[in-house]
């Protein structure tokens, strides 16, 4: 096979610019680092964006989550239900909690989690329900939101992947009890790190914001006691789960892009589905008729069946031509730990199955066309020197 290209092509990178590193700079000459006014004017912005009434800003995506967790009040035995398919986070958080993840298997066509299924696995322990925006094409929300308030469950919506997508014409953010988003820097709009929850709950609002400060409160309104005008009361276990004015100052700026960078990833997305849907060895990803999803991953699942090499061997020959190909996502039930913990192998068949067909493409708002056509001819040299001839 011939070489495609010289240099390695990442599947994921973030896009900094001058007005950016501006941004940041100010900060750093300003009397604020940790969480001053950078980070509200961070939240509002996001809050605005999304449609929410409020936004509470983290250290990261994961400690966002552990916080929607906390607030929704997931405490020891509490069942909470989640998908396989999804990146370890959406199920550690609940662990963090003293709680049990329970993995409902996905639709074979979407990929998300699976409404029907989610509603066979509802206990009288359930608590909630984290569904994940899988590469940023949303969940049938509306069917979830019915589930969980027949069954007076609370909605996390891990919206890590779905920055920008919408859901029936409303932005996703708006629309469940929470949502979080992550600002890691393969996202839609990086902070370094990063990560908030949106929603409209005063009161999750409030304890996620003592949440991520060790759980202490100054809020006069809350306090039992009253010593003075130094006192503050640590009134649960929190953590130190606190943005930075730095990161927020980068994620503000970078939010401004945010639009221009889900519009550029949709042009990439239909060169990849225009040069790919008539090929029988492999299966493009799903896109519902709105064209909702915000598209962070783009992944073509392989039909083994009617090519000479497993997955590993199409990943390794497109690896050889400096593809930077990744996959998402190791189901999480069958990591080392959670198999551990008890959880096995059979639990979500169509997670499990569709695990050992599928690659992840690079897709960042910054690749060129020449970028994308070496993808493209990539993918086409592999699928033909190993399809089965019939
Ligand atoms: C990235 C990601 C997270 C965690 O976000 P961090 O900011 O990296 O902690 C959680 N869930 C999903 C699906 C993710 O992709």
């Amino acid at each position: 096979m011939s070489n495609i290209r010289d240099t390695y092509l990442p599947y994921g990178k973030q896009w900094i610019d001058d007005d950016d590193i501006n941004e940041v700079v100010k900060v750093l000459k300003s009397n604020y680092l940790t969480t001053g006014p950078a980070v509200s004017e961070f939240e509002e912005a996001v809050a605005n964006y999304v449609g929410s009434k409020y936004a509470v800003a983290f250290s990261n995506g994961t400690a966002a989550l552990h916080g929607a967790c906390f607030a929704a009040g997931i405490s020891n035995g509490d069942e909470v239900i989640t998908t396989p398919l999804t990146f370890a986070a959406s199920a550690n958080c609940v662990l963090y909690q003293g709680g049990v993840p329970v993995f409902a298997d996905i639709d074979p066509h979407t990929y998300n989690i699976d409404p029907e299924v989610i509603e066979r696995k509802i206990t009288s322990k359930t608590k909630a329900i984290i569904p994940v925006d899988f590469t940023g094409q949303p969940v049938n929300l509306e069917k979830i939101k019915e589930i969980a308030d027949k069954n007076n469950l609370v909605v996390i919506e891990d919206a890590a992947h779905a920055l920008g997508a919408t859901y029936k014409g409303e932005k996703v953010g708006s629309i469940s009890d929470m949502t979080m988003f992550s600002f890691h820097p393969v996202k839609h709009i990086t902070s370094g790190e990063g990560g908030i929850i949106t929603t409209d709950n005063k009161e999750y609002r409030d304890k996620l914001v003592q949440f991520r400060s060790h759980g202490i409160t100054r809020d006069a309104d809350k306090l039992v006691e009253n010593h003075g005008p130094w006192y503050y009361e640590m009134q649960f276990l929190g953590y130190n789960y606190r943005m930075t004015d730095i990161q927020a100052a980068l994620g503000k700026s970078q939010l401004m892009k945010l639009d221009k960078f889900v519009e550029l990833r949709k042009t990439m997305i239909e060169k990849y589905n225009d040069s790919f849907k008539e090929l029988p060895q492999v299966k493009i990803p799903y896109q519902d008729a709105n064209g909702s999803s915000s598209w962070h991953l783009y992944i073509l699942r392989f039909d083994t069946s009617k090519l000479k090499a497993d997955r590993k061997e199409i990943f390794e020959a497109l690896q050889k031509q400096n593809i930077g190909v990744n996959v998402h996502y190791l189901p999480v039930h069958l990591l080392p730990y959670y198999k551990e913990l008890g959880y096995e192998k059979g639990i979500a068949p169509v997670a499990e199955e569709v695990y050992t067909e599928i690659i992840t493409l690079p897709l960042f708002p910054a690749m060129t066309d020449k970028d994308v056509q070496d993808v493209i001819k990539a993918v086409k040299q592999v699928i033909e020197s190993h399809k089965k001839l019939v």
